[in-house]
């Protein structure tokens, strides 16, 4: 069994997967996953997939696929070469030193830590001393023309078990549709997510959000107003959950110094890979923080690895990783991801992550491939 991984080839796929319908939020319309992913072939010729999977159109990040996709080629993947043998338990210090975005690093850590685990014949999650269990899920539902067809959608999500539900909202968007879905469902459990669309002369709708009950309001301010966000929280009861603030270890500390929210939403992409989301549990948990597993969302392989660490028992609220076939006809992975009746998802046995990856479905759907080797 081998300790560490050296890197032999690597190849980058560009893949445009459809979704079954456009998602929107307060900051535009994706109606297809553009992502990258990443095969890695270790020495021993044992193979690891990755995904970067920045969202379309730099609405939630700097980072686009574009992006992405120029710093992997030209930057990351050739220099994975000189990383020598590596454990991908020490990868992320690797990582750390290189110029490139997080989510080109998150897609890189991946593939390590799938190609560590196939490898090692073991599964994901028992290499983070995660313990096995089904992972409660929740579902994201973005801005819609009428309060009818979003009380219709969410209506379709409860009855297919999603154990809480997560509104988008916006300026012009936001009181009503809650006060409607919160009457029709009253004991919903229920959150909003403003992907920074407001300011802090904003306050009041929070302060009318507030008689909700809700679990949370994700990112209601800025990314970088964290003491307008410490300001706003003293004036609600309802938690404030950090999203797109929470993209470090470093803005974290930031976070918890201004008390600027009480939620973290960790999102494996959004932070850099699988070890630096493990560190930023840690730390938000040891200074009393609560935290989830969000996604951007992604294709079933990087859903399947947040899923894994989605499994730990320090997450307090259920994922935003759903049902491939909420997003995806035609998921590149198998078996699909599911949820039950209950709203769980399961993690198939076995080593890895337990789901393959189906290279016809890879094919089918990219647009440009990139190969390097030593
Ligand atoms: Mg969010």
């Amino acid at each position: 069994m081998t300790e560490s991984i050296a890197v032999k080839s690597v190849a980058l796929h560009r893949v445009r997967v459809p979704f079954v319908e456009p998602f929107r939020i307060s900051n535009g319309v994706v109606a297809e996953k553009d992502a990258i992913l990443i095969e890695l072939t270790t020495k021993e010729g044992i193979i690891g997939w990755g995904e970067a999977s920045p969202m379309s159109g730099s609405f939630y990040s700097a980072a686009t696929p574009d992006t992405s996709w120029t710093v992997l080629r030209e930057q990351l993947a050739p220099a994975l070469f000189s990383a020598g043998e590596v454990h991908p338990a020490t990868f992320f210090e690797f990582l750390r030193e290189q110029q490139a975005d997080q989510f080109a690093k998150a897609g890189v850590e991946g593939a390590f830590w799938d190609a560590y685990a196939n490898a090692q014949r073991r599964a994901l999650y028992e290499l983070f001393g995660i313990e096995r269990r089904p992972v409660p899920s929740g579902v994201a539902i973005g801005i819609f023309e009428t309060i009818d067809a979003l009380i219709e959608r969410v209506r379709r999500y409860v009855s297919e078990g999603y154990q809480r539900v997560k509104i988008k909202i916006q300026p012009g968007w936001d009181v009503e549709p809650v006060a409607a879905v919160r009457a029709r469902f009253p004991q919903l459990p229920l959150m909003v997510d403003a992907n920074a669309a407001y300011t802090i002369d904003d306050s009041h709708v929070f302060r009318e959000l507030d008689r909700f009950d809700l679990m949370m309001i994700e990112q209601p301010l800025a990314a970088d107003a964290m003491e307008e966000a410490a300001e706003l929280q003293i004036q609600l009861s309802t938690p404030l959950c950090a999203d797109e603030s929470a993209e470090s270890l470093t803005t974290l500390d930031q976070l918890m110094k201004q008390r600027a929210a009480r939620v973290i939403n960790i999102k494996v992409q959004r932070v850099g890979g699988l070890s630096e989301a493990l560190l930023m549990l840690k730390a938000a948990c040891a200074a009393g923080l609560r935290c989830w597993v969000g996604t951007m969302p992604e294709l079933g392989i990087a859903s399947a690895q947040a899923l894994h660490l989605a499994m730990h028992s320090a997450f307090s609220f259920p994922t935003d990783i759903e049902a491939s076939s909420r997003w995806y006809a035609d998921d590149i992975v198998e078996p699909a991801i599911t949820i039950d009746q209950n709203g769980f998802i399961t993690v198939p046995g076995g080593p890895g992550t337990g789901f393959k990856v189906n290279r016809e479905k890879v094919e089918r759907y990219t647009t440009a491939v990139e190969r390097f080797s030593l």
